[in-house]
Parts: structure tokens; sequence; C-alpha cells
């Protein structure tokens, strides 16, 4: 239910789950103070919240700051709100809501044939639009849990859940449990950015910082077996500082 998700919840397990990792909000917001109160409410919510305030700097924002999350106003000077939304579409599946002064339903449905995954329209309360992007975010962190269960492909990488299968480019792959877990997860967030919190609580179920370098390891080790040259992934990216991705370059 679209838009209808919104009420607040009692505290439970999955909630604190997606509270433990720092989500990041991209806000592509020209309106300035609009933007900041945004920002700031969300930024006092736990979020870690980067700022746009045209539709090109906003574009360039999500191929860099790599969100988690976009709140994108359609109103936007240099590139409107609904082509930015089309040209992110074609590369990410990460979550948009759409904020909009037109209260016309064609606009909103509009809006959502886009791909956006929610809207809000002007004026709204700051209250509500954070309850909106908790929804949101729970709703995209389940979908991915669901896609866990099959197989995937990324490139010559096939990884079966199952069967804990993985082969690259046809041969067989043998991955000791942390890594097919590192790569499962990796793979059913294809394009996306993992953060290094998230990896740890996935795989190693913890958010303590288990020696840091842990995880830096079992990617390399992982990048033995699978890419084709180790020192020039084709497949996994670091984002230093941040986490890792899974792409195929070659593609
Ligand atoms: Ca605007």
């Amino acid at each position: 239910m679209r838009g209808g998700d919104s009420e607040a919840r009692p505290p439970n397990l999955e909630q604190e789950l997606i509270d433990a990792v720092k989500h990041r909000i991209l806000l592509i917001e020209d309106e300035v103070p609009i933007a900041d109160s945004v920002a700031y409410a969300l930024e006092q919510e736990g979020f870690e919240v980067q700022c746009a305030y045209d539709g090109l700097s906003g574009l360039s924002a999500v191929r860099s700051f790599y969100p988690d999350l976009i709140i994108l106003d359609l109103m936007l000077p240099k590139l409107n709100g609904l082509d930015l939304c089309r040209t992110v579409r074609k590369e990410s599946n990460v979550p948009i809501i759409i904020l909009t002064a037109k209260t016309e339903e064609i606009d909103r449905i509009l809006g959502l044939e886009l791909g956006a995954d929610d809207y809000i329209c002007k004026p709204f309360s700051v209250k509500e639009l954070i309850a909106r992007v908790r929804a949101v975010l729970r709703r995209a962190e389940s979908a991915r849990d669901k896609e866990e269960i099959s197989k995937f492909k990324v490139g010559g990488i096939e990884l079966d859940v199952a069967r804990r299968r993985v082969t690259v480019d046809g041969n067989p792959v043998h991955l000791p449990l942390k890594q097919f877990e590192l790569l499962r997860v990796l793979m059913a967030n294809k394009d996306r950015v993992v953060t290094r919190e998230e990896l740890f609580r996935k795989v190693w179920g913890t958010e303590a910082p288990i020696d840091t370098g842990t995880l830096d390891v079992h990617i390399r080790w992982l990048r033995e077996k699978i890419e084709p040259d180790p020192s020039h992934p084709r497949y996994i990216k670091t984002l230093r500082g941040v986490g890792y991705r899974i792409v195929d370059s070659e593609a």
C-alpha cells in the first residue's frame, strides 16, 4: 500500500536492526529553508544526510554519495525531478520519495510510474516525512531479504543459495562460509553499496567492530577466488571507508 504505510509502529526487532545501520539519505530540494530543516531533522534521527540544491548536482551526488534513499523534489532547476528520477532508475533501484507541490492525482500517479517508491505533498510535516522514510527503508530491506533465498547472477558469477554453490564462468569455486555469505549479501544488493556496518551485521551477526581489517582480508580472499584479475577488480568495488559494491563492470 503506497503512502499508507506511515503510521507509527511499536519498536520491534526489525526496526532496531534498521536503526542500527546509519542510512545515507540524499535530499534534492532547491528551496534551501525546506532542505535545511528536513536535513536537520533527519540528522537528529540518526541519518547521514547530503543535500543537493539542483537537479544536476543531485544526479552527481547519486553517483558519488551512494545514498540508501533519495528524497526528490520535482520542481528543480537545471534538471527537473521527473527526468532525474528516470535517469536514476536506469542505474539503480535506490528507493526514491518524491516531494511535490502539485496535488493533482495524475501527477501523483506519474511520479509512481517513474519508479518512485512513495510521494509526499507539500506542505508536509517533517515528522510525516521521516515516518515515510523509515517505512520505505523497511520495505526495501525486507524485499532484499526475500531475494536472498534465491539464485543470483552478476556477469559470469552465479550463486545458488539453497545448494550453497558458486560458479565463475561455469566453473565451480569453493568458498568458505564467510566468503560465501559476503558474496551472497553483495550479490543480493547488486549495484548498491553495502556499508561495512551492514556487512558486519549480515555476515558476522554483529555491529561490534571485530577487527576492522577482518572484512578487508575476507574481501581480498574472495576477490582471489572470483575476480579474473584480483588487483583490478571487475566485480567487487571498494568505496573507501564506506563499504563494498558488486557490479559487472564489463557489462
Ligand atoms: Ca522546488
